[in-house]
Formats: structure tokens, C-alpha cells, sequence
């Protein structure tokens, strides 16, 4: 009977399985139905299926099959039953493993063994009536019989048996006769210890993706215990960017390539642990999805040595800092970038002076930490977005971009000049070094990254040549302009000693009298070789090396004195403001009080001074300014922004802050005579401030023009060359006693 070919027997139908219990051998465990479902259901549902079970069945195409293993070398070795090849006595010629383990013989010298021994004697005459029958038949006889084993009293077997091939031997197949239900435990038992020693992550999911099943290794990896992990969802294994990827995974997935994606889970203990998963659906019979099994490997380990060689590869074991093969990369992505937009990059090349003999003297060690703290300092100097990176040795390098003038640049090298000028203390010993930099600019003075290196690092040793403790353009109309800068900023230093600062005054206007109560102070500086310099000259220089707090503080002494002058021998309500660069704002706080006492000591009113901030200041850290700004309403001082319209700050905005006086910028003014649309512009900022409580002062007015319509708008004051230019206090005095305060309007 060959009923390989019988559908039913095949599939799993109530009907198939009733017709295989009624063939069943009468005794035999066949007949257990195994109905479903089995405990591990999923990974039964994978495992593949039992073969056809049918005896007679079952035996020919065992036959078959241990044939085909026979006939391929030695495949018949790894047979899942015993397999013999008795000779007409039974003597053993030749047997496979799990033939050799149910005897309890050695598989390399069984020919001691007659088989016939193994059985126990009361099944002697069915095994003998069965031998002799299966010498003779090709088609395969079957009988049960129990053999004697070597640990237990025994062990039921069922034999098939067939003669070989030439007729000379016996082939016997001994298969345990344990029943259905034993052989499914048993299977089953088979997979659970699986499940439970395998060394990958097992992890199962519902359609809702909460875990119905994980094996202890899987707990193991994250380090929960099994019930903590059954019924929580998936994704409350992972952070923000495990859930990303894995939706990105998902996004991504292609039907029917399930390789092994990488997935990012935290740990119990909150560790980042990645896997390497395989995952495969779970469908029900229509197809419809049930869940899914995952395979997991804990990879984090390979991950972190990837991660290690890859830091390895781009940073500076040293300082953390990316090293010259990670800043070549930048380079070139920022270049890129500057190719693309208007603007440019800066590349600095700095090297320390006198390093090598640091080295020399303290040891190495003592080296490293002063190269390590050199580039924290340096790191100081920049934004988070530039790059700075260890070429190697006592080298750095900065890449600055997004650039739009050169003066950031140089502020920039001037920080890191002076921050590595100090001294390193380095555990009761103190070092010093200083710095050279080369300073090489893309796209102006090269074409691509290689000269732009070589450029910098060229315009370094310039520096270093000219004495080191400075820095040096590749370009050297940038160098003589640096350098006249440079003095500049020298010449500052001795400036205030030498009292080589003046202060001029412009009258402010009221539009309404003529009358001349207020004056703006503005700032000169007779330079011994350069003659007399406007603020833009300096101011800058004086910022940027902090010199304008010391000099803003001569600024507001001097005013102090004057208007306490002016109110004597002009008017008791005389004002005069000062101007404050947003740089001066930030860092000045500390002088407000001493200020408020030299106030006192003069016996001034605090409302004699009014200060000038430009908007600039307005969007720096506005709670801060606030205070800033309340702290001065709280002294008496007035405050007025400066330059109002340049900036991007709207009346409304202003509200927020304490604010006497805004000054319309010259720029309106100036156009205010042929462009009608800044005339309504002046107007509406003349009545939006008057609704604010705040007074009006329009600078830059040059014509008489100007002046009227100014007067039709209802504009509180004016400044300009039409009423008088900026003059010292002697000229404004004069100019006073000879009638004035009253300007003709
Ligand atoms: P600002 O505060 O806008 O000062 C007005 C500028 O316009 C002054 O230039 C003044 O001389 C000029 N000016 C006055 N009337 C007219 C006019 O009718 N037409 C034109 N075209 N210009 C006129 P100055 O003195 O060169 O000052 C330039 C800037 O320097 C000032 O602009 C102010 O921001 C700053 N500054 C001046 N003194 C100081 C100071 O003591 N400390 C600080 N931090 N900055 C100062
Ligand atoms: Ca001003
Ligand atoms: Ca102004």
C-alpha cells in the first residue's frame, strides 16, 4: 500500500486523521489524536511537518529513503533512527549512531554483536519468524519486539526489515515504539529546551506588538526578568530613536527579504543594547496577521568595537578632538557649502610657541595636559558648529564658516591668542605658552582644500617667524590691514592714560521751542601720528579687546561732570546722553553702581543722563536685557534706542522694556524729502511712540526740508548739520552764551 499519493493523509483534516487511527496497529499510540495546540505554538507552526504516519507507509518510504542515504557515503550515519545491516546470522556488519546508542555497541567493531542477542528472549521466535521472512522480501516486512538495552530493563522496539540489494544481508530499521503522544512530548520537550538554552533572543509579539513570549535569553539581553517583559508593548523597550528606526525599518521593509535589521532597545538599567533581528510574520490559515517571531542577537558589543574603531579612525585619542583625517572631511563639506552661498570660511592654523620646550622641562606628561587644556581654551573661542580638530603635535586647526566679514575672524584670533597666553598650571608648576596662527580664507586665497592647508599653515610660520604670539594672513593686503588694526588696538591701551580721548557734543533740538535742553556725547580720539578719529575708527578694537568698558566708564564720568556744568551755567534740566554698544551692555553691569554713587557724589539727578542702546541689544537674552533696563528706571537714568528701523524690532516690541526716547536713524530722514512711503513711515513711528508714552528724536537732519516736515509730523526733538555739527563742550558753550539755546526752526 502506497498511499504517499493519498491527499488525505497528508493534510491535517479531522477525517484524515480518524481514517489514520482506524489503520492504526492495534496498541500502538497512533491512534492519540494530537488535536492543537501544542505548548510552543509558534515555533511548532515553523518546525516542519511529521511525515506521513501511516506504518506500512512510513516504512517503504524510510526504506526508500535510507537507500538514497546508504547509497550517498555514510549520510545513513546521521539517520534519526537505528539503522543495521545484518548478516544472515544477525550478526551486526554495520550500524549507525542511533543504532549503536540503543545497543549499547561500539559503531567501529560491530561484528562482535549478533543482533539477535539484543532481543529479549520471550520476542525471540516473532524476531526470528520476521528475519527470515525480511531476508526474502523486497518489499519490507515489520514486527515489534523489546531488546535488552544496556541501562534499563528494556526497550519496545518496532523492526523493518528488508533484504539488501545483493541479497546477502539484511537491512533493519529500529524505530522506538513509543506512542504519538511520547514522540510529541518528547518533540516538544526537544523544542522547550531549545527555546530555553538557545543563545539567541526569542521574542514573539501579538498583532497589537505586545510580547506574548520571550525565551530567558531574550530577558537576559535587556536585562529583565521574563513576567516583566510579557504583555508590555514593543516599543516600551526603546527611546525616541529606537522607535524612529523602527519605523523607518518598517517603512523600509521589502516583502519576502526578512534579513536581519539592526534595532536599538534600552536595557531595565537604561543602556542602550543593539540587536540584530530577523523577524517573520505569523499568519493564520486565511492569511491574516497574528503577530510576528523575532530571532534576536545582542550585537552590542561589536557595535561599541565599530563605534571604537571608527573614533579611532577620526579622533584624537588625546583631546577627543576630531583629528586630521575627520578635519579633512569637514573641510572639504564645508567648502562645499561655501560654494554653494555667498559666504566664505576661515581656516586657522595655530601652533604653540615655546611647546617643545615645555615638553623639555616638565616631561611628557605634564605635555599632554597642557595640549589637552589648550584645546578646551581654544574650543572656548568658538561656536559649537565650527570645527576644531589636532593635526597632531602642538597643531590645531579651526575650521570658521558661514562667514560675512573678516572682523569675526579676527576677533576670534585674538581670543584664542590671549586664552593661550595664560598661564597652565599644571600641579604647583605653571607653564606658558603662547600662539602662532595662520589664517588662510576659501574661496578668496584658494581653489581647493589641499591649498587651502598648506596656505594656512604657510601664513602660520609668518606668524611664528614675526616673533610668534600673533597671527598672520595668507593674503597680504589682509596682513596690512591686520596690522594697522593691530596697532590700533595697541595704541588703545595707552590712550586713556595719555588722555588722549575727547568728547564732542551735537545739540538736540526740541522742535516745538528751538530751545536746546539736551546734547548726545560723541566720542573722538586725537591719535599722536593719525590725527583725529571718529568712533568708527576705534570702537571696534575697543570691543573687542574689552577696552570699551574702561573707556565707556571715562565716557560716562566726564559726561556726569559736564552736564552737571552745563545745568549751573544753561539749564538746570540740561540732559546729555551717551551712547552704549551692545558688546558695552553685556559686559559693563558692574560699573552701574559705582556710577549711581559718583551721581550722588556730584549731587546730580539721575535723570540728567540718558543712555543710547541700539536695538542689537534688544534680542540678546531679553529677560536679562529687561532687567538691565528696569535696573536703570530704578537709578533714574533714561534709557533711548538708538538708530531705530535699521534693526528688526517694532514699536509694539518695545512696550516690553523701559524706554524714554526712540531715535529715528538718519538713514529715514535722509530720504525722508523724496520718498513719500519713509515720510509715512516717520509719521507712524512719530504716533505710535507718542501712544507709548515715549518722545521722538530724528537724527541726521540736514535741510531745512527735512526739518519742516519733521516739525508737521510732530516729531519731539531733532539732531542734525542743519541745527549744528557735533563740537567740543568750550564751542557749545559759547555757541549758548551767544544766544542760543534757542535754534532758528
Ligand atoms: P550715533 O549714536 O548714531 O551718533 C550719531 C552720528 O551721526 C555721529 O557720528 C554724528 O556725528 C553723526 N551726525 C550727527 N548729525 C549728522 C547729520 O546731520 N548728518 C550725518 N550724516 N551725520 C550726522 P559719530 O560721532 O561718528 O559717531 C558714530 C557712532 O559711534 C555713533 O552713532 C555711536 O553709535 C558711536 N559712538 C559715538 N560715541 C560713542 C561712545 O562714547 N561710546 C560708544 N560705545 N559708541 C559711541
Ligand atoms: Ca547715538
Ligand atoms: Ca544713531
Amino acid at each position: 500500500m502506497d498511499n504517499d499519493h493519498d491527499p488525505a493523509t497528508q493534510g491535517g483534516s479531522a477525517q484524515a486523521r480518524a481514517r489514520r487511527a482506524d489503520r492504526a496497529l492495534p496498541g500502538s499510540a497512533f491512534a492519540y489524536d494530537p488535536g492543537e495546540p501544542a505548548a510552543l505554538p509558534v515555533l511548532a507552526r515553523g518546525a516542519p511537518q511529521a511525515p506521513p504516519t501511516d506504518s506500512s507507509g512510513v516504512t517503504i518510504e524510510r526504506l526508500r529513503h535510507e537507500e538514497d542515504l546508504a547509497r550517498s557515503g555514510d549520510l545513513y550515519l546521521l539517520a534519526p533512527v537505528g539503522y543495521c545491516l545484518l548478516a544472515f546470522d544477525t550478526t551486526v556488519l554495520k550500524v549507525n549512531l542511533v543504532g549503536a546508542t540503543m545497543l549499547g555497541v561500539a559503531r567501529a567493531n560491530p561484528g562482535l554483536h549478533h543482533f539477535r542477542a539484543f532481543v529479549v528472549p520471550a520476542f525471540l521466535p516473532d524476531f526470528d519468524g520476521f528475519f527470515a521472512r525480511a531476508l526474502n522480501s523486497h518489499t519490507g516486512e515489520t514486527c515489534r519486539v523489546r531488546l535488552r538495552t544496556p541501562n534499563d530493563g528494556g526497550v519496545d522496539v518496532t523492526l523493518h526489515g528488508s533484504a539488501d540489494g545483493s541479497g546477502q544481508a539484511c537491512r533493519l530499521i529500529v524505530e522506538r515504539a513509543e506512542g504519538r503522544l511520547a514522540a510529541l512530548e518528547r518533540s516538544e520537550e526537544r523544542l522547550r529546551r531549545i527555546v530555553h538554552c538557545a543563545g539567541e533572543g526569542i521574542w514573539e509579539i501579538d498583532a497589537a506588538a505586545h510580547t506574548t513570549f520571550v525565551n530567558p535569553r531574550m530577558a537576559h539581553i535587556l536585562g529583565y526578568s521574563i513576567e516583566d517583559m510579557l504583555a508590555r508593548p514593543l516599543i516600551s523597550f526603546m527611546d525616541d530613536e529606537g522607535i524612529a528606526m523602527l519605523e523607518h525599518c518598517i517603512a523600509e521593509h521589502t516583502p519576502g527579504l526578512p534579513a536581519p535589521r539592526e534595532y536599538r532597545f534600552i536595557g531595565k538599567d537604561g543602556r542602550v543594547v543593539w540587536t540584530s533581528m530577523s523577524t517573520s510574520p505569523i499568519l493564520d490559515a486565511d492569511g491574516a496577521c497574528l503577530g510576528a517571531l523575532a530571532l534576536v542577537t545582542d550585537i552590542t558589543v561589536q557595535k561599541q568595537s565599530t563605534e571604537l574603531i571608527w573614533h579611532q579612525a577620526n579622533y584624537d585619542t588625546l583631546t577627543g578632538l576630531p583629528n586630521r583625517h575627520m578635519f579633512m572631511d569637514r573641510l572639504r563639506h564645508e567648502t562645499r557649502k561655501a560654494d554653494r552661498g555667498a559666504d566664505f570660511l576661515a581656516l586657522l592654523f595655530i601652533d604653540l610657541d615655546h611647546f617643545k620646550e615645555v615638553n623639555d622641562r616638565l616631561g611628557h606628561a605634564r605635555g599632554d595636559l597642557v595640549l589637552v587644556e589648550a584645546s578646551r581654551r581654544i574650543a572656548n573661542c568658538v561656536r559649537s558648529s565650527d570645527t576644531l580638530a589636532r593635526q597632531g603635535g602642538d597643531e590645531f586647526t579651526v575650521i570658521l564658516s558661514g562667514l560675512d566679514h573678516i572682523g569675526s575672524v579676527e576677533r576670534i584670533a585674538h581670543a584664542m591668542i590671549a586664552a593661550l597666553a595664560l598661564p597652565f598650571e599644571l600641579g604647583g608648576e605653571k607653564a606658558f605658552v603662547s600662539a602662532s596662527i595662520g589664517i588662510a580664507l576659501y574661496p578668496p586665497d584658494a581653489r581647493d582644500i589641499d591649498q587651502l592647508v598648506e596656505r594656512a599653515d604657510r601664513a602660520m610660520y609668518a606668524a611664528k617667524n614675526a616673533g610668534g604670539h600673533q597671527f598672520s594672513y595668507f593674503t597680504p593686503g589682509l596682513q596690512h590691514a591686520a596690522q594697522a588694526r593691530q596697532s590700533i588696538a595697541d595704541d588703545l591701551r595707552a590712550a586713556i592714560a595719555l588722555r588722549q580721548f575727547e568728547i564732542v557734543y551735537q545739540p538736540i533740538v526740541s522742535l516745538q521751542t528751538g530751545a536746546v535742553h539736551k546734547a548726545e556725547a560723541l566720542l573722538r580720539w586725537r591719535h599722536p601720528t593719525r590725527g583725529l578719529l571718529g568712533p568708527a575708527e576705534f570702537i571696534p578694537f575697543a570691543e573687542s579687546n574689552g577696552l570699551i568698558v574702561e573707556i565707556g566708564d571715562w565716557v560716562f564720568r566726564e559726561v556726569a561732570q559736564q552736564v552737571q556744568r552745563w545745568q549751573h551755567s544753561l539749564d538746570p534740566s540740561f540732559q546729555i546722553s551717551v551712547n552704549k554698544s551692545p558688546v558695552q551692555f553685556r559686559r559693563d553691569a558692574d560699573l552701574y553702581l559705582s556710577w549711581l554713587d559718583y551721581l550722588n557724589e556730584l549731587g546730580l539727578p539721575a535723570h540728567s543722563i540718558v543712555i543710547e542702546i541700539t536695538e542689537g541689544v534688544l534680542f540678546e537674552g531679553a529677560n536679562q536685557v529687561i532687567e538691565r533696563l528696569r535696573q536703570f528706571r530704578a537709578m533714574g537714568l533714561q534709557v533711548a534706542l538708538d538708530d531705530f528701523g535699521t534693526g528688526y524690532s517694532s514699536l509694539s516690541h518695545l512696550k516690553r522694556f523701559d524706554i524714554d526716547y526712540v531715535k529715528i536713524d538718519q538713514s529715514f530722514v535722509a530720504t525722508l524729502e523724496n520718498d513719500v512711503g519713509d515720510l509715512a513711515l516717520c509719521e507712524a513711528i512719530i504716533v505710535m511712540a507718542h501712544k507709548l508714552g515715549l518722545k521722538v528724536v530724528a537724527e541726521g537732519v540736514e535741510t531745512k526740508v527735512q526739518r519742516a516736515l519733521l516739525v508737521d509730523a510732530g516729531c519731539d526733538f531733532a539732531q542734525g548739520y542743519v541745527f549744528a555739527r557735533p563740537m567740543p563742550a568750550e564751542e557749545f558753550e559759547t555757541m549758548a552764551a551767544a544766544g542760543i539755546p534757542r535754534l532758528p526752526h
